[in-house]
């Protein structure tokens, strides 16, 4: 039996037209089923995904999709905010509804969207579903508390994938960065590469905490198609791919390795598309450069 939790439109921004939105579901404080109530408690690990059912444009009918979250239960219970984008497949459905004002206007009357949650019968609530509860290569579930601490993440991002990212941050400023700078711990590099300047999500935070943070957080922003006069920042892909005449992919990760010239500490975490996920860690081990650790996630 799969339960779930109506919530409300909260917020949705629009990061650039007909191409990314930043959205915000309100949670309700509790589910009922066969008329009891269960409490429903906000236990998102940062990095993991929420299931959520929106309307598919396309197919006419509502759609099951992850969505992974960008900010965290630690700080914001309840509030469950994403960046989604539409694909440009031919068969984008959901992702494109998303960009079309047809979202606002279920703001506006107070239509809802279902998000998939767990019911704790020992416990007495219900919890929201996560995509994974383990952590493995395949995911970016944030490690236990105890093990991410000591850890130097770089992390890639290309596009939405810094969502998983954002809520990292989220979660270890507010754990961690905010106490005495003596007791802080973890140290993030963020690398978020995008095309031009308005798809940057949540960018002047960014430069603000790493101005606030600068012994445990990093920011890296990355434009690769145009960019102002006055960008400080890396301009152009960090990696390139070539498919030679034999029909081999050379990938070259120099503008990679001029943001981050060591990575045997390096704790990599990527998110982005299969391709370009696939082809910085290829890049990197032509080379014969070996993170300390690597995972990735791809949608
Ligand atoms: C863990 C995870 C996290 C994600 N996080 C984000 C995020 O933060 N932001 C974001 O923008 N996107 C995210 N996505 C991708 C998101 O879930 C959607 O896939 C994406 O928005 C495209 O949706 P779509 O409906 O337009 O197209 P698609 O999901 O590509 O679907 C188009 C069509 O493909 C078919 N289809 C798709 N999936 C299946 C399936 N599993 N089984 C059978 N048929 C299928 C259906 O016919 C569907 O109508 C995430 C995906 C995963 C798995």
């Amino acid at each position: 039996m799969e339960y779930v939790a109506s919530t409300r439109i909260e917020k949705l921004e629009t990061i650039e037209p007909r191409e990314i939105r930043h959205v915000q579901l309100i949670l309700p404080d509790h589910i009922e089923i066969e008329g009891k109530p269960y409490p429903l408690h906000d236990e998102m690990r940062p990095g993991t995904a929420f299931l959520a059912k929106p309307w598919g444009q396309r197919t006419e009918k509502f759609r099951r999709r992850m969505y992974t979250r960008s900010n965290s239960s630690c700080n914001a219970p309840g509030v469950l905010e994403t960046f989604i984008n539409d694909t440009h497949r031919p068969q984008a459905d959901t992702s494109v509804w998303w960009q079309s004002d047809v979202p606002d206007q279920w703001q506006t009357t107070g239509e809802l969207i279902d998000v998939r949650v767990t019911v704790d019968d020992i416990r007495g609530v219900a919890t929201v579903y996560e995509n994974t509860a383990v952590c493995k290569q395949a995911n970016l579930r944030l490690e236990p508390d105890g093990e991410w601490e000591d850890r130097q993440f770089v992390c890639v991002a290309f596009g939405t994938g810094v969502t998983p990212f954002l809520s990292y941050i989220h979660y270890m400023a507010h754990q961690e960065w905010e106490k005495d700078r003596e007791k802080q711990r973890g140290h993030l590099t963020l690398i978020a590469s995008v095309r031009h300047e308005q798809q940057l999500m949540w960018h002047d935070e960014l430069v603000k905490l790493a101005q606030r943070f600068p012994e445990s957080f990093r920011y890296v922003p990355v434009l690769t198609r145009s960019w102002s006069t006055d960008w400080a920042s890396p301009k152009g892909r960090i990696i390139r791919a070539t498919v030679m005449p034999s029909g081999e992919e050379q990938i070259d990760v120099a503008p990679l390795l001029e943001i981050v010239p060591d990575f045997s500490k390096a704790d990599l975490r990527l998110c982005g598309s299969v391709a370009a996920c696939r082809q910085l860690q290829k890049g990197l081990g032509d080379r014969d450069i070996s993170p300390a650790s690597v995972r990735a996630e791809s949608w």
